[in-house]
């Protein structure tokens, strides 16, 4: 089997990922993806960085499909979520399978930094996906190229039209009390509205003078 990984703070999920892993899917010929919300430590959580326990439950809303498994292995293995120890525990459970990471363009050009990035690169084919345009096909296989020592065909690097969305965009129409359900789907907006989640004090009085004002 082919298996994507796909991880992210996911906070919270957004059209933008969802996106990305469904091109990824096709592009990559993968039959399933595991989505694995990092770890954040507990005293970090409040307005601006939900539970992991939300976050998983908002991935389950967002990646509904089959083909997807929402996991919290990066959530219960607690301290800093290194992506090596993740694909050691992978490898370890899918002996005979190939594991495909699934980043974006953004990321790549800092993969250099990442813990035993080398022994990463020997684990797994790197998935990458252009972002908002911002960095240039070219630009990534250069990088690929000259710094991770990568051959063409060792790395996949799709050009996916963007979603021009992020996590942080979503917190920030939250934190206007606008509606993000275009960003989120309505199922993410409700929960997070019924849960409080990334809500100041001052939310609920914003919202009732809207309410009250034209
Ligand atoms: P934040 O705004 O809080 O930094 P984010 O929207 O970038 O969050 P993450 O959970 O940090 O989301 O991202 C997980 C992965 O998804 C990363 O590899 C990132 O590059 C990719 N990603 C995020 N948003 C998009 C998007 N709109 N299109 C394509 N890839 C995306």
């Amino acid at each position: 089997m082919r298996i994507g990984i796909f991880g992210g703070t996911f906070n919270p999920p957004h059209k933008g990922h969802k996106k990305l892993a469904l091109e990824m899917k096709n592009k990559a010929d993968l039959d399933s993806i595991l989505i694995i919300p990092t770890f954040t430590p507990p005293h970090k959580e409040g307005k601006d960085l939900a539970s992991g326990e939300h976050r998983i439950r908002m991935c389950e809303m967002m990646f509904a499909e089959e083909f997807f498994t929402v996991s919290d292995m990066e959530i219960n293995r607690q301290g800093k979520s290194f992506t090596y120890d993740t694909l050691l525990e992978l490898k370890r459970k899918f002996l005979d399978d190939e594991l495909f990471l699934i980043i974006g363009s953004d990321m790549l050009l800092s993969f250099h930094t990442w813990f035993r990035y080398e022994d990463i690169l020997s684990m797994v084919t790197l998935c990458v996906a252009t972002r908002e345009d911002k960095v240039a096909y070219d630009e990534l296989i250069t990088y690929s190229e000259k710094v991770l020592r990568l051959t063409e065909s060792e790395i996949i690097i799709a050009d996916i039209e963007p979603y021009e969305c992020s996590s942080t965009d979503v917190r920030n129409q939250l934190s206007l009390g606008s509606d993000v359900s275009i960003m989120t789907g309505r199922e993410i907006f409700d929960y997070v509205r019924l849960n409080l989640i990334y809500e100041s004090p001052f939310m609920e009085y914003k919202r009732l003078l809207r309410e009250k004002l034209d």
